[in-house]
């Protein structure tokens, strides 16, 4: 796989402190043949090995952690990116708010799972979400097709609708349409026919039906294990029909992953789903994380790497409080401070945790500071000399204009600044005086 590929090559990265180029490239090198042989599309797989020699190079190297760790780290959180982003979260799932009916067409290929997933997707939306859903079969073209679907709807209890012979794709959806309108339908899934490859009369087939049908998801049902194909045929149909997403059926047996990686960059639509066995449930909500730890096969390398800089943030903290017990607070730990709320999430985040933190957010509120001014504070801190930070009493006039010009902001906002570490900095004397943090705590508990 590729992870046994690039842990031999990431286990020769030695050395401490950070990433050098020729490190970097020599490992992207074993990364690029992997990706291929995983069948990853060429352009995709380039952009890729140059997003991530990008954030690699110069990166340094957490402590108790190789370099070669944290190059698998940088690779993982790049496949997640490219796989959808979101850390860990799910692609966003099925729009089923519309007025309903909601029609839900699928697309793709013959024997690409399209009748497997559409039921699959009628009885996850009757179970999960308490809808009234309907099936029906577009497939004129294959033999007892409809009836694959009835056979389908008994097993998952959804209904489909009645098969009516010699009627056209295009006249059935219509019929389902109307049908869906009489029984008070929630959401209408329309199963359609493939073809073995794309040809112009499919997507004439296609068109025409969601002319009709006006659907609110038009899902591209792809094989995964047909790699390079599935590309190819995602290509074809998002050229011509408005993909709203996509499903990846045969995650089961995929062991090469290079479909799903291509799969947005091609389409530029989220994966939504993943079929993942022959059984009516095997079907899941689309984890990009979960898939790029599978294609990389290093799960616990990712874990470690993430401790160890949550580990280093503590230390940090810890040595930042130190710091403030004694008095002294310079804008290095102003900076700080900003850094880790915006690592919470933000001003947002931060009064949700914590209750008292309430009262700190209206404050910054009221002065005007929000989750932008966090940003640009961190600018304004960035542009100054490292003296200047230690040693804000120094920022005089020219000073003053010279770091504004640098973080692209105005001399006010860097007084503001200045302003706001005074007031936080007099405030940490405050508490010394009470006695530290622990008096501190004692005199509100
Ligand atoms: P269609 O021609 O696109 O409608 O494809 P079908 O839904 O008839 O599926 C073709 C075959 O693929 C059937 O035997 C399904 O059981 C199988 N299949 C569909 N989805 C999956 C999946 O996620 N995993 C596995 N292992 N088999 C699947
Ligand atoms: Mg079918």
């Amino acid at each position: 796989t590729l992870s046994d590929r690039l842990g031999t090559v990431f286990d020769r990265l030695r050395g401490r402190g950070a990433l050098s180029e020729q490190d970097v490239r020599d490992a992207m090198r074993e990364v690029r043949v992997a990706l291929l042989e995983a069948d990853v599309a060429l352009p995709v797989a380039r952009r890729f090995i140059d997003s991530v020699t990008e954030k690699a190079v110069g990166q340094d190297v957490l402590r108790s952690v190789t370099p070669g760790q944290m190059v698998v780290k940088i690779v993982h959180d790049e496949l997640v990116e490219m796989l959808g982003g979101g850390d860990g979260a799910v692609a966003e799932g099925l729009n089923l708010a519309a007025k309903p009916p909601v029609v839900i067409m699928m697309v793709g290929l013959q024997g690409s799972g399209k009748t497997t997933t559409t039921a699959k997707l009628a009885k996850w939306i009757r179970e999960k979400h308490g809808k009234k859903a309907l099936m029906a079969s577009l497939d004129v073209a294959r033999p007892a097709a409809q009836e694959q679907l009835a056979v389908l709807g008994t097993q998952v209890e959804v209904a489909t609708l009645p098969i009516v012979q010699g009627q056209q794709p295009v006249d059935i959806a219509r019929r389902a349409l109307e049908s869906a309108r009489l029984q008070a339908i929630d959401v209408l899934l329309l199963d359609t026919a493939g073809r073995l490859h794309v040809d112009q009369a499919l997507m004439d087939e296609m068109k025409a039906v969601a002319g009709v049908s006006a659907p609110t998801e038009v899902l591209l049902v792809v094989d995964s294990l047909t790699g390079q194909d599935a590309v190819n045929v995602a290509q074809s149909f998002s050229g011509e029909v408005p993909l709203t997403g996509v499903v990846l059926t045969r995650m089961d047996g995929d062991a090469r992953g290079g479909a799903a990686l291509s799969m947005r960059h091609v389409t530029g639509k989220p994966i939504k789903f993943a079929g993942t066995g022959e059984k009516l449930d095997a079907i899941e909500a689309f984890h990009p994380g979960r898939v790029a730890d599978r294609i990389l096969g290093m799960g616990d390398v990712v874990s470690l790497v993430e401790k160890a800089a949550t580990a280093i943030k503590e230390e940090e903290a810890e040595a930042m409080a130190r710091r403030m017990a004694k008095g002294q607070f310079d804008l290095n730990d102003l900076r700080m401070q900003l850094k880790q709320m915006q690592n919470m999430g933000g001003l947002g985040m931060l009064a949700g945790m914590m209750p008292g933190m309430k009262k700190a957010k209206q404050a910054m509120a009221q002065s005007g500071v929000d989750d932008k001014v966090l940003v640009h504070m961190d600018a304004i801190i960035g542009s100054m000399t490292p003296k200047e930070r230690e040693r804000p009493e120094l920022m005089n006039a020219k000073r003053k204009k010279r770091v504004a010009a640098g973080a692209g902001l105005e001399v006010q906002d860097v007084n503001k600044l200045l302003k706001m570490h005074q007031e936080m900095a007099r405030a940490m004397k405050q508490i010394r005086k009470m006695g530290g943090f622990k008096g501190l705590a004692a005199a509100f508990g």
